[in-house]
């Protein structure tokens, strides 16, 4: 019988891998996933939890810092620690959030130009500046995109 699924374009393909990643997630506050892709193809996923032998949010609730949980390492970081080398410039990035401006830096610095992104948070004005300085200087390009099904 043939099959009629329709094909998967590449961004959602990547995207899509990025969320079932963030179901990984251990904080409370959020699940995040993020996947480094090359030439189109994965280089390294990852999502945000406890440094290696601590306790989860899960287990133990979050450790708060203002707004922000400081338990966990962003699945930015993870997916870059998990990146087995670096491949110069042209990397994109599929994360489920948008970054923060410490994970911008981190992607920055591994060559990322391109990050696709599904939900923003909306709460960066104080680093929006900053971030926007960033962007302009490594000229990453950020694009707020939108999965359907
Ligand atoms: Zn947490
Ligand atoms: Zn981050």
């Amino acid at each position: 019988m043939e099959n009629k699924r329709k094909r998967l374009g590449v961004n959602e393909y990547f995207m899509k891998m990025a969320i079932l990643s963030s179901y990984r997630g251990t904080c409370l506050r959020n699940k995040v996933g993020c996947v480094l892709v090359y030439e189109k193809r994965v280089k390294a996923i990852g999502y945000n939890s406890s440094h290696s032998g601590t306790e989860h949010c899960e287990e133990v609730g979050c450790c708060m810092e203002g707004s922000h949980c400081i338990r966990t390492l962003h699945a930015e970081e993870a997916a870059v620690l998990n990146l087995e080398k670096k491949h110069g410039v042209g990397m994109e990035a599929y994360i489920t959030h948008e970054p923060c401006l410490h994970c911008h830096r981190i992607l920055a610095s591994v060559g990322v130009e391109t990050i696709f992104y599904l939900n923003s948070y909306g709460d960066f004005s104080k680093q929006e500046k900053e971030v926007k300085s960033l962007l302009d200087c490594r000229m990453i390009r950020m694009h707020n995109i939108e999965i359907i099904g």
